[in-house]
């Protein structure tokens, strides 16, 4: 028998371990891809077999192997995965073990069970009433799902749940989860193209019958039909019986999209993001593997699944900075899409309105293919766009919309449009201080002011998310009634509008009132019956939705994202203000956006008004190759942070002693981050700067690898990073 065949080299799901050997039991078959159980001390795995030539943690003997315990009935892990895997760990210095965790869903769903038992309410009211029990059922409502589950919706513990099952006020429903999606139809409704458009779907059917990697932005002005376009690609490899990932910034703009597209193929795609249950969860994990989910929609953690036979990737809104992963394997999912396409031998469409200046770079050096989209559908109009200056025209005191902002609002209400006020500021007031002796409200574990939100009547930490009671009094100083909120977040600006214009419908849509694809397909419905004549939102509001009569757009403040003055700063507000002002005038009445800023002659400012999108652009592109910035140099942070000052401080130093010299690489700090305490953590970084010519990510390998800190201390490396907190 061939003796290299019962021998596997196994990925187990533990970021701390390297692969591992194990001998492969006789009748056991575990090949490369193959997901396993091993036996790891006394504990049992789930693990991956890998190709013996990813090098190994520790030689063991033959007579020394454990034998592996187990092999899933699945298909195994592909090649492109598994080296989209490789390149992931390797390129964001992540343990193997921590990528592969993204491809798993938990060991349950691996198990090839048909149905599982879930819980939902009866609609009984127990005999026994106490306040929990009521509390949960409110909170539980309709929903199904795990005990563990209800328990966390209805905020009490396991028992009280079962407590409720036993009192007949909760049953148990055997739920199938291997009930098969039914499939998209991609003749079920085209739509006829406009000429650009036809072309663009044209190139991109080409793209999905080559079967060769292919990447595209397709770039066109918000309202300009991408969407109508890239579903022609999804056509294209339905017909060709091929899966498609459709990538999502937001699962806030799943909803939207799910009715879009069930509009234009007569059936929902399979959505893969956080808010599933978890018998939901596995019935989409198997059906990927097998190849019978045809389209999923995801958010970035859905590019790590093991489709059987992936055809095409669509990143929509690929401008986003939410596509960047900040904790764990800090990874950026535009980017990675771009990588598994290439390792699928795949097409990758980028669409967006607003492209990143890394991403035109990319199309301009002709590494990309461009598909462009000239106007609006429909002939609607891109909005008119003026900037109101704050110091010659200031709001009157203690508020925040400038009169001609309010005059325009008022006109719009007179004439039955909608209007949207942007503020990318969640909560009533950024900052609560005592008038009497200056305290200011701060997060204890935070380097972060905490934040007043006024509907929960609670302070909170916008970075931990600790949270206290609105306070009567000052705590240094005692005086009651001393205490007074500066600026405005939207729940002030809502408040703002209700005393101006107490006969408007409002609604604030952040993360706080939109935390569900539900409460997002609520909004939608309101907004589209015409319910709401004022909204006030953050950037959730920016992206994606559509509402005809939705013509005035007010950005409160221009100048919020400008102050942090990052490298990208410019870009992103630039972008923000054009994607919120494409909200506006999307149907046949034309829309106009009035950006309140104090100064009107910054160049961000001037650029957006004068719809001077290629100047703004070539301007910053020249900017950052001056200054060898990304995409034309890299940029790599470390990131030391511990609860122990001292040796936080003392790791920070090592490292940026031990700073290894090469020829167009710089090493920065260590400085104490901006934030310099997170979640109780003190913080510190460093930057490493290079040419793009430099090997950035095997010279940091070595150079950390060589040196030994605390346990306290946690040191995390942001390759290419997008936060500089
Ligand atoms: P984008 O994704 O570029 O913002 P959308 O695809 O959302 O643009 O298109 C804007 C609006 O115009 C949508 O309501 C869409 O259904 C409509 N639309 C675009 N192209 C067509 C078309 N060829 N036929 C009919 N409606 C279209
Ligand atoms: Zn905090």
């Amino acid at each position: 028998m061939d003796n290299s065949r019962s021998r596997a080299r196994v990925i187990l799901l533990n970021a701390a371990l390297g692969p591992l050997d194990y001998r492969v039991p006789h009748g056991m078959a575990a090949e490369p891809g193959s997901v396993v159980i091993a036996p790891l001390g006394p504990r049992q795995v789930v693990g991956v077999v890998w190709e013996p030539d990813r090098a190994v943690t520790e030689e063991v003997g033959d007579n020394r192997l454990r034998p592996l315990l187990h092999a899933y009935d699945l298909p195994p892990l592909g090649d492109a995965l598994r080296r989209l895997i490789e390149w992931t760990s390797d390129y964001y210095l992540a343990p193997l073990g921590a990528v592969l965790r993204m491809a798993l869903p938990s060991t349950s769903a691996l198990e090839g069970a048909r149905s599982v038992t879930e819980y939902r309410a009866t609609g009984r009211v127990p005999e026994r009433l106490t306040p929990q029990r009521a509390q949960a059922l409110e909170r539980i409502g309709e929903r199904m799902g795990f005990i563990r589950e209800l328990a966390i919706v209805g905020g009490v513990s396991d028992a009280v749940v079962r407590g409720l099952v036993k009192a007949g006020a909760i049953e148990p429903v055997e739920v199938a989860i291997d009930a098969p999606y039914p499939e998209p139809d991609p003749d079920h409704a085209p739509p006829a193209l406009a000429a650009d458009q036809d072309e663009a779907a044209r190139r991109l059917r080409e793209a999905v019958g080559a079967g060769a990697f292919a990447p595209f932005l397709l770039d066109g002005v918000t309202g300009s039909g991408k969407t109508e376009v890239y579903f022609e690609a999804i056509a294209e490899a339905l017909r060709r019986g091929r899966q498609t990932l459709v990538l999502l910034p937001e699962i806030a703009l799943t909803e939207p999209f799910l009715k879009r597209f069930a509009a234009r193929f007569g059936t929902d795609p399979v959505a893969w993001h956080s808010g599933l249950r978890q018998s939901q969860r596995r019935r989409a994990w198997r059906a990927i593997a097998a190849g019978d989910a045809r389209v999923v929609v995801g958010a970035r953690s859905s590019l790590f699944l093991p489709y059987r036979d992936l055809g095409l990737i669509v990143v929509d809104e690929a401008h986003e900075a939410s596509f960047k992963q900040e904790d764990g394997v800090q990874y950026h999912a535009r980017d990675v899409a771009v990588m598994r396409a290439k390792l699928e031998a795949i097409p990758v469409v980028l669409a967006s309105a607003t492209p990143a200046i890394e991403t035109r770079h990319m199309v301009e050096s002709g590494t990309y293919g461009e598909l462009r989209l000239a106007d609006r559908f429909g002939g609607a109009r891109l909005p008119d766009m003026a900037a109101l200056d704050l110091i010659q025209d200031p709001p009157p005191r203690g508020r925040w919309l400038a009169p001609a902002l309010t005059e325009e609002l008022q006109a719009n209400l007179e004439a039955g449009e909608q209007s949207l006020l942007f503020l990318n500021r969640r909560g009533y007031a950024p900052l609560t201080l005592c008038r009497h002796c200056g305290y200011r409200f701060q997060c204890p574990n935070c380097t972060a002011w905490m934040v007043e939100h006024r509907f929960t009547r609670r302070l909170a930490c916008h970075h931990c998310g600790h949270v206290m009671p609105a306070p009567q009094a000052c705590p240094e100083c005692k005086e009651e009634d001393s205490l007074v909120a500066c600026g405005p977040g939207v729940e002030r600006i809502a408040d703002e509008v209700q005393s101006l214009f107490p006969e408007a419908r409002t609604a604030v849509v952040t993360s706080d009132t939109i935390w569900s694809p539900a409460k997002a397909a609520e909004f939608v419905a309101r907004m589209e019956a015409g319910e709401i004549d004022i909204v006030i939102g953050t950037q959730l509001v920016t992206k994606g939705y559509h509402f005809p009569n939705l013509t005035l757009v007010g950005v409160v403040d221009a100048d919020l994202g400008l102050s942090g003055g990052d490298l990208r700063a410019a870009e992103r507000t630039f972008q923000q203000i054009q994607q919120v002002s494409g909200r506006a005038g999307r149907g046949e009445k034309p829309g106009r956006v009035l950006v309140q800023t104090h100064d009107p002659s910054a160049a961000v400012i001037e650029a957006l008004v004068s719809g001077d999108t290629e100047g703004f652009y070539a301007a910053e592109t020249e900017a950052r190759r001056e200054a060898g910035m990304p995409p034309f140099g890299r940029l790599a942070a470390i990131i030391v942070s511990s609860e122990n000052q001292a040796e936080a401080t003392e790791t920070a130093r090592l490292i940026g002693r031990t700073a290894p010299s090469a020829e167009n690489m710089a090493v920065f700090g260590p400085a104490p981050a901006p934030l310099a305490m997170l979640r109780g953590r003190h913080r510190l970084r460093l930057l490493v700067h290079a040419a793009r010519s430099v090997p950035v990510q095997d010279i940091i390998r070595e150079w950390l690898g060589s040196l030994e800190w605390p346990r306290s201390v946690r040191v995390a490396v942001d390759v290419d990073p997008y936060s500089f907190l």
